[in-house]
């Protein structure tokens, strides 16, 4: 049992250095761990948008310059392209993706070197669409997303449904989001 508490403390203390350094180097407005999704529910679709800095999921901002760069940034777009791996409907609501649109500031050739310094991220967004059979039993969302990319470390989360707007946030220690 200690020697999981410390290694749980280890790995914390690991990934804190890198933040702590870059927000030492750079403005107080360029932080990185934290990005937002908004869900629309709309009839029988529901379509998260999801945007956050790419050091979250690529743990770097700059543009791709090396194979093993390019190596991460393809590895990345399969997780981001594959919804089952961030978002956990309710079975029940019967969700089936329908469209996957995946944007990564690194692969833009026209991208500059923002992550040392510059008040501006590299973004990461991505658009997806579900078609839903029952779309009111959607009473929570997880998000796996987490364990896919562990230096993210907050969502902030908003819900437009014709039942109300929902607004939270989401962490690796509590991904659910409750629709009430
Ligand atoms: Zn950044």
């Amino acid at each position: 049992m200690l020697k999981t508490v410390t290694s749980a403390v280890v790995v914390s203390l690991a990934l804190a250095g890198p933040i702590a350094a870059q927000s030492t180097r750079s403005s107080d407005a360029h932080v990185h761990g934290s990005g937002a999704v908004s869900i629309a529910i709309d009839g029988s679709i529901l379509s998260p948008m999801i945007e956050t800095p790419a050091y979250d999921v690529l743990g770097f901002e700059h543009r791709t310059r090396s194979a093993e760069d390019r190596r991460l940034v393809s590895a990345v777009r399969s997780l981001l392209e594959n919804p089952q791996a961030l978002f956990d409907l309710p079975v029940s609501a019967g969700c089936s993706p329908r469209g996957v649109d995946v944007a990564i500031g690194a692969e833009n050739d026209g991208a500059q070197d923002l992550g040392d310094g510059g008040n501006t991220h590299s973004e990461i967004a991505g658009q997806y669409i579900y078609e839903c059979t029952s779309v009111s039993d959607v009473d929570r969302i997880g998000f796996p997303w987490f364990e896919a990319f562990p230096l993210s470390l907050k969502l902030d989360v908003v819900v437009l449904s014709a039942r109300g707007q929902f607004a939270g946030a989401v962490t690796p220690d509590r991904p659910d989001f409750r629709l009430q």
